[in-house]
């Protein structure tokens, strides 16, 4: 297939970029760089498989030649008011990526008769009050909160998507994105695992937003790609959450973090404030997965910080 990835210079669009090359695809990378990063696609110069076009999704998109699949991940995707580039501190662009980034990539689908997937996300479910997240739970969001210019986008694009496939007939899908890491992610995003690997690996505290009692449930980056592709290729049409159910509160997560780096400072967890509307609890309940794609995740937590620990200690030059 002709696949156009929007977002590809991303931490995940460039995992997925090498996975569709590897199974045959010529793929079709546009981002704008906002988060993204020019390293995550060197490896694929001079790739007779991969073209990159620098664009910003939020306005008409226009590709030469033929496309049979749009894959949209194009989105500011960090929640940390901390780092620059956290969508906090891009909330018009998060929201333009979102709403007229999806309509313009649906509209990339409907002029080539393509088929169409959302990169959606966990974000949708807000601030859960049912425990697992089951796909059919409808979320507690707050509008107007601080994280609302992603969850509301989002929430839209997910929308619009359906109403692309009632309305248009497009072949669409929707996968709900719980958190991920792996090699690639940005050391400045300002999320729970850059900077807990990045602070036990310069020896200092971890920094605990809150109680630390909060959950999260983590996906290593190979896992998520496989159950996307097979999303991809099935024929069914309601959004389907992706992730890992091993869920770990943070205070957990830290000292995981300081055994696997041997980090000293280990014991010493630094109080600061909890973000505004950080969900309590997070965790996917994958039965939809499993039951449509038999996907499930195969890579435990601790296998995958083992196997991220590399790219960061290459990154900070250690
Ligand atoms: P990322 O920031 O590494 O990648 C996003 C990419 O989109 C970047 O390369 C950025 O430059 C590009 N982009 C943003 N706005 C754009 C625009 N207007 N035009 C063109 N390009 C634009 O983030 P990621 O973690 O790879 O996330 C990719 C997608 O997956 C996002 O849609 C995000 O919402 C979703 N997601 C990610 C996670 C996760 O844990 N990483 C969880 C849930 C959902
Ligand atoms: N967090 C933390 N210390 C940090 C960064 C994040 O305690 O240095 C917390 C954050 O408040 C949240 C959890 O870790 O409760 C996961 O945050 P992340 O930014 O990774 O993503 P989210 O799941 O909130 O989108």
């Amino acid at each position: 297939m002709h696949i156009l990835l929007t977002g590809a210079a991303g931490f995940l669009g460039s995992h997925l970029t090498n996975r569709l090359i590897a199974e045959g695809h010529d793929v079709i990378g546009l981002d704008n760089f906002i988060t993204g990063n020019k390293d995550n696609l060197a490896h694929l110069a001079g790739n007779p498989h991969f073209s990159f076009i620098r664009h910003d999704v939020s306005n008409f998109i226009f590709v030469p030649g033929e496309i049979d699949y749009v894959l949209h991940f194009a989105s500011p995707a960090s929640p940390n008011p901390a780092s620059p580039l956290g969508y906090p501190n891009l909330p018009i662009q998060t929201l333009k990526a979102g709403a007229l980034g999806t309509h313009n990539s649906l509209g990339v689908a409907r002029a080539y008769g393509a088929k169409f997937l959302l990169a959606s996300t966990s974000e949708i479910y807000g601030d859960p009050l049912e425990h697992p997240q089951k796909e059919t739970y409808r979320g507690n969001v707050d509008p107007t909160g601080t994280r609302s210019v992603y969850d509301e986008a989002k929430r839209f694009a997910e929308a619009l998507t359906m109403a692309y496939h009632r309305f248009h007939h497009i072949d669409t899908h929707i996968v709900r994105i719980f958190n991920t890491y792996g090699p690639r992610m940005r050391l400045d995003d300002g999320r729970v695992v850059p900077n807990f690997l990045q602070q036990a690996l310069r020896g200092e505290p971890l920094t605990i937003y809150g109680d630390g009692m909060q959950t999260r449930s983590f996906c290593y980056v190979d896992d998520l790609i496989e159950g996307i592709y097979r999303l991809m290729l099935s024929d069914y049409h309601e959004p389907v959450n992706i992730g890992n159910p091993n869920e770990i509160s943070i205070c957990e997560f830290a000292d995981l973090v300081n055994e696997l780096t041997g980090n000293q400072a280990g014991t010493i967890i630094k109080m600061a404030k909890r973000l505004g509307n950080d969900p309590q609890r997070r965790q996917p309940d994958i039965t939809r997965a499993k039951t449509i794609l038999n996907w499930e995740p195969k890579v435990n937590f601790r296998e995958g910080l083992l196997a991220t620990l590399p790219y960061f200690k290459q990154k900070m030059a250690l």
